[in-house]
This record gives C-alpha cells, sequence and structure tokens, in this order.
C-alpha cells in the first residue's frame, strides 16, 4: 500500500487599500492599509455565472468593494483605545 500526499495551491488574489482618517479618540489623522484576498479554488464559485468558478475579474470587484467598505470604517490609535 502507498500513500502520497497531494497539495494543491490555490492561486490568491489579493488587493491592498490605504486611507487617512482621523483617529476616532484624539482625531489625529492616522494612515492604515489592509490587504483582502481571496483565492481562486473550485469551491469559490461565481455569484453571477451560476455554476462556474469566480474570475479573477469577479474577485478583483469583490476586494474592491470590501475595501470601500472598509474605508468608511473608524479607526483608533491602540494607545487611543486603551484610554477609551
Ligand atoms: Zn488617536
Amino acid at each position: 500500500m502507498s500513500y502520497y500526499s497531494y497539495t494543491e495551491r490555490y492561486e490568491e488574489v489579493k488587493m491592498t487599500g490605504y486611507k487617512t482618517i482621523s483617529c476616532f479618540g484624539c482625531g489625529r489623522k492616522m494612515r492604515r492599509q489592509k490587504t483582502f484576498s481571496q483565492t481562486l479554488n473550485p469551491w469559490n464559485k461565481s455569484k453571477i455565472n451560476v455554476g462556474q468558478l469566480k474570475s479573477r475579474k469577479e474577485i478583483m470587484d469583490e476586494l474592491k468593494v470590501k475595501i470601500e467598505e472598509w474605508k468608511r470604517t473608524s479607526a483608533m490609535h491602540e494607545v487611543c483605545k486603551e484610554k477609551a
């Protein structure tokens, strides 16, 4: 009997968002960045083309939406969070 392991690596689609916002605690400007990603894998099915896999473009569009949502959220410095 023989065994072998098989690891498949899926391509990751990444997108980084940047924002400069005022800290919710002290009001000073702060820069933030966050990376969002999804992989092109057999379980990541398309919401547009039913039964098909998500395309790179579809993932990018979803990541853009996620970044826009993230940009609208407030943020605080770690020290300001402790004071709050
Ligand atoms: Zn602050």
